[in-house]
């Protein structure tokens, strides 16, 4: 399955732009001496140590790293508390007074949370979770929307030490039930009900329904969000109100000293590829690695306003909108609704009002934003903006440009970040004062990083060829296990290749050592011998112009082994054709070769994702080998893969 040096691959290296940093830029950034990335490569452990000793310790750790593969321990030794380093350490210094948290909620709503006000909020409820009997080492799952008690709710659980599994608000009740039970916790924090669009998620019937399948759970707070009109009852004896929970507690509590390796937090991931697995991360090495990230990578000044648009319920939001951020005693942005309401604009609406200077989001989000095209953005100022990122997917080279341009007014250099639940902080990335960008390629690993592209049989592959992606030295925020599953976490990322992190993605590295994503090991296609990735076969349709997003899959062909069928979304008011079809089947082999011509062309008005927005490949597959749909349960609409799947079964065979 391994990517070889294969004309796709030499299509890719026909992206020639480069970007270099902007000067101005380049003078004031946080990271701008090159000789960071060999001081770190010589001494890896004495670099990160270094790091730490930025942040606050209760008792400074004995040794920096344990490491019996596939096991790493991180800061032996040492004593320290996320919420302390988070809240505590900024209070007395002129931080105290900053917007720690800026909530823009719907409808209407907004508040904004200083650090002494953060602080006091969390004390408050860390209180309230003791007075329910949450000791240390206690599981607490929280379901809620993007509303300030959820990071309030992680930074109590972080403050006395008891782990906390958040669960997206947008899962089933079912999905819920799954991964209370998987984390047997003991406390549920939910709401009455959240806001959608202006519609209300009634999200304390789906937390009723999930506990009634969860015996570990002893008591459901539930903050009151939405009021009488959600519908929401509550039970006797179980359920309790956040408001009166918190009612006359301390404002303040004693964060519990954690050792360097106590459990932070579990948390599931997208479930892309199968059945989500329980991340487990511990206190210090993902402290360690989020803060450091957020500061290279984002290149964060005390005066900037910062806003990652990802739900906290998946990793980007826990490492990029909390720990990372407010580590740094940055001010960060959390936005409670969508995108297109009430219109397309409401994102670049947020950032006029904020005047947001780093902005980060993912590929998904800017592919939408394209297919609605540029009168929304050019609504709004958008120039406080210097700085832009992306995360979750490969991005397509044609979306990068496009934000670059109309985002970031062909000023802002554009971070592309590729990581992990698993990773926990940011592994490849470019640093945006040093770095040279290329549309589509997350650059280089990060200082302290070190990853390779091997083949089959786990040799690096040399530059200019393709691969799997592996890490090859363990770092601070690495996962630890799989809650309850340490042998999944073996099978999983260590048993491909012996002390070689498999991270399951494909990647090739160019002449330079660029590193490009190719997408999911399992997203390749082999074609009449030729491998292919998905991800190029998709670039090379979302450069025409009349594209706006494009899934590719291999469907099993006796003649060529798998033939190409490309699902495919038009821009606004391009209709579809025939003729289109055919013009788009010539496109792809004008970019890439008559070997990746698409077999078939499926137009479609929306394509299956996961509810972090990550297409989901084995789904379409499925539609196209017609066979029953494989795990459904992480999908954001269900309907779209259904409307496919009748679609597919009268024009499939034409
Ligand atoms: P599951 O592991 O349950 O199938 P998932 O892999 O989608 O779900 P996440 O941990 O949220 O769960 O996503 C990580 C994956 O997202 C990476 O392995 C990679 O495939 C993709 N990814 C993230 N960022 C990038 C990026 N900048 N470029 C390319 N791919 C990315
Ligand atoms: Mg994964």
């Amino acid at each position: 399955m391994v990517v070889e040096r294969s004309a796709s691959i030499e299509a890719l290296l026909e992206e020639r732009r480069r970007f270099p940093v902007p000067e101005e830029f380049g003078k004031r950034a946080n990271v701008r001496d090159p000789g960071i990335y060999k001081r770190a490569a010589r001494n890896p452990e004495a670099f990160w140590a270094r790091v730490a000793q930025e942040l606050h310790w209760f008792k400074k750790w004995d040794r920096v790293l344990e490491w019996n593969p596939p096991f790493a321990k991180w800061f032996l030794g040492g004593k320290l508390n996320v919420s302390y380093n988070c809240l505590d350490r900024h209070l007395d210094t002129p931080r105290k007074n900053k917007a720690a948290i800026i909530w823009e909620g719907e409808p209407g709503d907004d508040r904004v949370l200083t650090y002494q006000d953060l602080h006091r909020e969390v004390c408050r409820f860390a209180n309230a979770l003791k007075s329910l009997g949450v000791k240390k080492g206690d599981r607490v799952t929280i379901y809620l929307p993007m509303i300030p008690e959820l990071p309030i709710a992680m930074l109590a659980c972080a403050r006395i030490g008891a782990p906390h599994s958040v669960v997206f608000g947008g899962f089933s009740a079912e999905s819920l039930r799954d991964r209370i039970n998987d984390s047997q916790a003991k406390i549920l924090i939910t709401s009455d009900g959240g806001y959608r669009r202006g519609t209300i998620v009634p999200l304390k019937r789906s937390a009723d329904e999930a506990v009634q399948g969860a015996p570990s759970v002893e008591k459901v707070v539930v903050v009151r969000r939405v009021g009488d009109k959600s519908g929401a009852t509550m039970q006797e004896g179980r359920d309790l109100w956040w408001h009166e929970l918190v009612q006359g507690q301390p404002l303040t509590c004693p964060p519990e000293e954690m050792d360097s390796e106590d459990m932070l937090y579990i948390l599931y991931t997208s479930g892309t590829t199968g059945k989500p697995k329980g991340v487990v991360h511990t206190t210090a090495g993902y402290l360690v690695g989020t803060y450091a990230t957020t500061r290279w990578v984002f290149d964060l000044k005390e005066e900037d306003t910062y806003w990652c648009t990802a739900d906290i319920g998946w990793v980007t939001g826990h490492s990029y909108i909390v720990y990372g951020p407010l580590a740094s005693g940055a001010a960060s942005i959390m936005y409670e609704g969508a995108p297109d309401f009430p219109d397309r604009d409401r994102f670049w609406a947020i950032i006029e009002k904020y005047r947001v200077n780093v902005f980060y989001t993912a590929p998904t989000a800017i592919r939408t934003f394209m297919r609605w095209g540029e009168e929304y953005p050019k609504r709004h100022d958008l120039s406080s903006l210097r700085l832009l990122g992306t995360v979750g997917e490969p991005i397509n080279p044609e979306a990068w440009v496009w934000y670059w341009k109309h985002i970031g007014g062909e000023r802002c250099p554009v971070v592309d970040t590729w990581w992990q639940t698993e990773t926990g902080m940011i592994l490849i990335s470019p640093l945006p004062g040093l770095t040279t960008l290329k549309p589509g390629s997350a650059t280089f690993p990060l200082p302290g990083i070190e990853a390779d592209v091997v083949d089959e049989q786990g040799n690096s592959v040399p530059l200019g060829g393709g691969g799997y992606l592996v890490i090859t030295r363990p770092w601070p925020a690495m996962l630890r296990t799989i809650y309850g599953d340490p042998d999944r976490y073996v099978k999983q990322y260590w048993s491909r290749y012996p002390n070689l992190y498999f991270t399951g993605d494909g990647a090739k590295r160019d002449e330079e050592g660029y590193f490009w994503l190719l997408g999911r090991v399992d997203d390749v296609i082999k074609v009449s011998a030729h491998r292919l990735s998905t991800m190029e076969i998709e670039s090379a349709l979302v450069d025409h112009s009349a594209v706006a997003e494009s899934a590719v899959i291999g469907k099993a062909d006796e003649v060529k082994g798998e033939a190409i069928v490309a699902f495919v979304t038009l821009k606004n008011g391009v209709n579809q054709s025939p003729e289109l079809i055919n013009e788009l089947k010539q496109h792809v082999v004008r970019k890439i070769g008559a070997i990746a011509r698409p077999e078939q062309i499926i137009f479609t008005a929306e394509l299956p994702k996961t509810r972090s927005g990550k297409i989901m490949r084995r789904l379409l597959r499925d539609v196209a080998e017609g066979r029953a749909l494989g795990d459904t349960t992480t999908l954001a609409d269900p309907a779209v893969v259904q409307a496919l799947k009748d679609k597919y079964g009268e024009e499939g065979e034409a």
